[in-house]
């Protein structure tokens, strides 16, 4: 008895300080959403990350381990807009946990709070398609981040209204800090303007609507579909009326089809990190555009 009860006493520290550190789980889909909760909550959450900026957020396995936390959590936070139709629903269903079902507080779509790009007349999942409810890539904008930013810490408020107040003023500090950056940035990247790019998927229409970029060519015949040669072949032959400046794409994308378009072409390829920690250097939201701008200022005339 004498010997368990230090470790006794050691346990109830340990308890009491997880208790005091986090009071909401939360489970983002994606890094990008991870670190917006990141910056929003502090140490008031827990963030277990779905993905990392290496993995194809359209595909992925709903893993037991994902299950798991989806079991434990409180609030998932993901995209939207069918980007996670291929694993998200099986995930939150094999989870068994009524508070982050569809329409519950427990459930964020970022994409519902921003006006979406590309969105088709009809729905068409034809030759897989994997954009049939609109462009789902909205974090390339950072305008996008501060819209998804609002209802987000005001959803942390409604589930965790013990820190309602800490939640409204690291959103404040965050916007302050997101809107001198988002100014800064569009400083640095006003020489992108109106250079034109061939991109591997359609993976940044609202990148190049923000920094006023032009993209003549995608290497994908459809959004999710890998590059046939006959289709690069048809890249290669467009570019000669519609000329680019570089070859644009993700961190996680395959780069054979860019590489073959480069090897003709003389193209620079421009790999972006996508999303937190989709290069070494994209460590959180701030370095994520840092690096980005960075990168296609780098190849651009
Ligand atoms: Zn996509």
């Amino acid at each position: 008895m004498k010997r368990l009860l230090p470790i006794a006493a050691a346990l109830l520290l340990a308890l009491a300080a997880q208790t005091a550190q986090a009071t909401l789980n939360v489970l983002a889909c994606e890094p990008e959403w991870g670190a917006l909760v990141q910056e929003l909550a502090g140490d008031k959450a827990s963030v277990y990350i779905a993905t990392t900026g290496l993995q194809d957020p359209h595909h992925i396995q709903a893993r037991p381990s994902l299950v798991a936390a989806a079991r434990n959590t409180s609030l998932v936070v993901c995209t939207g807009a069918e980007l996670e139709v291929g694993w998200l629903p099986v995930l939150i269903r094999q989870s068994g946990n009524n508070a982050i079902q569809p329409g519950k507080p427990g459930n964020f779509e970022a994409a519902a709070y921003v006006r979406k790009l590309e969105v088709p007349d009809r729905l068409d999942r034809a030759e897989g398609d994997v954009h049939a409810a609109g462009n789902p890539h909205i974090q390339t904008d950072p305008r996008n981040i501060a819209l998804v930013a609002e209802p987000l810490a005001r959803r942390l408020a409604e589930l965790d209204p013990a820190n309602a107040a800490a939640y409204q003023a690291r959103y404040a500090d965050f916007m302050a800090r997101w809107k001198a950056a988002i100014q800064r940035w569009e400083k640095e990247g006003a020489p992108l303007h109106g250079v034109s790019i061939v991109v591997q998927h359609k993976a940044f229409p609202y990148l190049e609507q923000w920094l006023g970029l032009t993209e003549v060519a995608v290497l994908e015949p459809k959004p999710g579909v890998e590059p046939t040669s006959s289709h690069l072949s048809t890249v290669l032959a467009g570019l000669q009326t519609r000329p680019a400046k570089m070859i644009v794409r993700a961190a996680y994308n395959d780069g054979r089809g860019a590489e073959w378009l480069a090897e003709r072409t003389k193209l620079p390829i421009v790999v972006l990190p996508f999303t937190v920690g989709g290069d070494d250097q994209a460590k959180d939201l701030f370095s994520l555009f840092d690096d980005t701008i960075q990168r296609l200022l780098k190849a651009a005339p």
